[in-house]
């Protein structure tokens, strides 16, 4: 892969003691150049960070030690885990975002994180289907990588999670059997049968991530059907 740049930024703490590196978490910057990303994540103010920023030429930046606990993930929860940023890496893309007009990714900066990704995977014995969205673990308040990101192309690497072509379960048809499903996957999704704020929210991060032609955040036949082809 490129040359990894190094910077340093301030904005970490130390990991949990004897939590091990289990999650990968994909962001963008939302920001319009890749030296205000830089600048931001590493002002001790912003008390914002990541292990890694890539480029959109495919030049990778470390921020942040891999051993280190960096400030990516926020108010998050995914698979009965909260302290996100204590079991992850966080790795941010320079992407303008939905402010931004939800510019493409390019095909070398999504060369540079699946070389990443292998690298990181095999360092730390990460599973390669532990690989989300920062919108996937905090579905109230973020977008990020948006539904652009092509989730699709990881999955054809092997990398993060994507439903299988033929259904593993029945479809759902209840809007408890639909939130029954989302968390199994991980989403912090009530189970009370009603399509409240943060079910709706959930149902949109699985979307944006799954389906991206389809956001709507209610039960449609696609989401229903997508669902039944998750693991029991
Ligand atoms: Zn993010």
């Amino acid at each position: 892969m490129s040359l990894i740049h190094h910077y340093q930024s301030p904005n970490f703490d130390e990991r949990p003691n004897h939590q091990c590196l289990d999650l990968i978490i994909i962001h963008y910057t939302g920001m319009e150049k890749v030296k205000e990303a830089l600048t931001r994540l590493c002002d001790p103010l912003a008390k914002v960070s990541a292990h890694y920023l890539i480029d959109q030429k495919g030049q990778c930046y470390q921020l942040v030690d891999d051993q280190k606990r960096a400030w990516h993930a926020g108010v998050s929860y995914w698979q009965g885990i909260r302290d996100i940023n204590g079991i992850s890496l966080g790795i941010e893309l320079d992407n303008g975002g939905h402010d931004g007009g939800l510019p493409f990714f390019l095909e070398p900066q999504i060369q540079a994180l699946l070389s990443l990704l292998t690298c990181l995977s095999q360092k730390y014995h990460i599973n390669k289907k532990k690989i989300i969205g920062h919108s996937d673990i905090a579905p109230l308040r973020k977008m990020d990588p948006g539904e652009l990101f092509p989730w699709l192309t990881l999955h054809q690497h092997g990398f993060g999670l994507w439903p299988t072509s033929t259904p593993q379960q029945a479809v759902p048809q209840s809007i408890r059997d639909v939130q029954k499903i989302l968390r199994i996957i991980g989403y912090d999704c009530p189970l009370n049968g009603i399509i409240d704020h943060q079910t709706e929210a959930v149902i949109r991060a699985f979307q944006r991530h799954f389906t991206p032609t389809e956001i709507t955040g209610t039960l449609t036949s696609q989401l229903k059907d997508t669902l039944s082809c998750f693991e029991a």
